[in-house]
């Protein structure tokens, strides 16, 4: 999960990370008082989950109250590379001598954590990276050692930091590599992390992109979620510790364990060239030992994607047993006719494995005039694509 800036600037705050006041808020009146706690002026920012705020015009300085005012008025609302603003951050100017770059990511490459910095700061790191690469300095860190002091100084000295502020940056390193590993951490990122004209470093942007598999042990990181970005699907089938993915075809997809998922995707994708092109839309995991509720709740979702135009489901019987998953369907499509969402889509559905006879026989009994049985799975397949091409016409 990526942050916005204002919850990275948290983040720094909480483990050490020298950073200035500031507030967020999601009205243009707001900045008033805002800024008058601030100290009369400020810096507008929009917090949005890309970068290059600035040369897009979402950074912006104001001399007094009303200016704030005025400045969130015009940033609240723009469209940064197709995010839409919906709050700002306003912040406490600083007086900017030299703008450096630090960062620590996981390198899933070479198997370790890897510290970047530069005294290019500011400018976008990927262009230096490209234009300039002797101008950043790429350092491993150790998982165990983790940044010692000695550590920090071979960052310093790789990337070239004048003499005067090392001893202040080996202190923002080690606290930004605290943020890094206690907050289980893929990304952190300071750019620019500044010079003050008092010669103090202050982190005045903040990226930071944590892991969601230690969220077992982050609770706190639950609060952080954009639940006004989430899609509402995804939302949904996440409370009811289903794995569903959005995607941009006609077939829904839904299937029992990621290898066969992930194969299903495949064959819908290849099945699809022969009808229109149609795509997967989406696919939703029921998981191993899915009982007929499980089965329901994701038929309910899968069915909710207004992008679906026919579903496929393929599920192979081991823990999960086919009847079960066919009473789940028949249960779901009773379901979702009493709550007055009657189903009007086309299901396919190729049951194989444990008790798949029992589960067709189901399927059969109950005779709903939307399900098709198919017993292979690449026929299965041709047959979703070809109702999804059907019905998208
Ligand atoms: P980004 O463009 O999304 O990376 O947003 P940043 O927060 O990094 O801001 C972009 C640039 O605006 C920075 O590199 C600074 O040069 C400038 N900037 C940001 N905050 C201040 C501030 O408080 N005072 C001044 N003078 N410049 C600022
Ligand atoms: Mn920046």
């Amino acid at each position: 999960m990526d942050l916005f800036e204002y919850q990275a600037r948290d983040l720094f705050a909480k483990h050490g990370v020298p950073v200035l006041a500031g507030e967020v808020i999601d009205t243009p009146e707001a900045a008033r008082e805002v800024t008058e706690r601030l100290g009369g002026k400020a810096v507008v920012k929009a917090q949005v989950k890309v970068g290059g705020r600035g040369k897009a015009g979402g950074v912006k300085l104001a001399g007094s109250p009303d200016e704030a005012v005025e400045k969130a008025g015009q940033i609240l609302g723009m469209d940064i590379k197709g995010h839409t603003v919906h709050k700002v951050m306003l912040a406490q100017t600083a007086d900017i001598k030299e703008e450096y770059y630090v960062s620590y990511l996981l390198d899933r490459t070479n198997r370790t954590f890897l510290a970047m910095a530069s005294v290019e700061g500011g400018m976008d790191i990927e262009e230096v990276a490209a234009t300039k690469p002797e101008a950043l300095a790429k350092v491993p860190v150790d998982a165990n050692e983790g940044v010692t002091e000695a550590k920090a100084r071979e960052i310093i000295e790789a990337a070239k930091f004048p003499a005067e502020i090392a001893d202040g940056m080996v202190e923002v390193l080690q606290s930004l590599w605290v943020t890094f590993i206690k907050e289980d951490a893929l990304l952190v990122e300071v750019n620019p992390l500044i010079k003050s004209g008092e010669g103090k470093l202050i982190a005045i942007d903040g990226k930071v992109s944590l892991d969601d598999n230690a969220d077992f042990r982050q609770p706190e990181h639950a609060a952080l979620e954009d639940k006004a970005a989430a899609n509402p699907l995804e939302a949904a089938a996440k409370a009811k510790g289903l794995n569903y993915v959005k995607l941009d075809g006609q077939v829904g997809i839904i299937g029992n364990g990621a290898g066969l998922v992930m194969s299903t995707l495949d064959v819908v994708a290849y099945a699809g060239e022969k009808h229109a092109g149609v795509k997967p839309a989406n696919f939703l995991d029921i998981g191993g030992g899915a009982s007929a509720e499980v089965m329901a709740n994701g038929l309910e979702i899968i069915l909710g994607d207004p992008d679906v135009k026919s579903v496929f489901v393929n599920v192979f019987g081991g823990i999960t047993a086919c009847d079960e998953v066919a009473k789940g369907i028949v249960q779901a499509l009773e379901l979702l006719k009493d709550k007055g969402e009657e189903v009007t889509k086309p299901l396919v559905v190729r049951l194989d494995g444990n008790n798949a006879e029992l589960g067709r026989k189901i399927l059969s009994d109950a005779n709903h005039p939307l399900v098709q049985r198919v017993d292979t799975m690449d026929g299965a397949a041709d047959k979703a694509a070809e109702l999804a091409a059907a019905a998208a016409k």
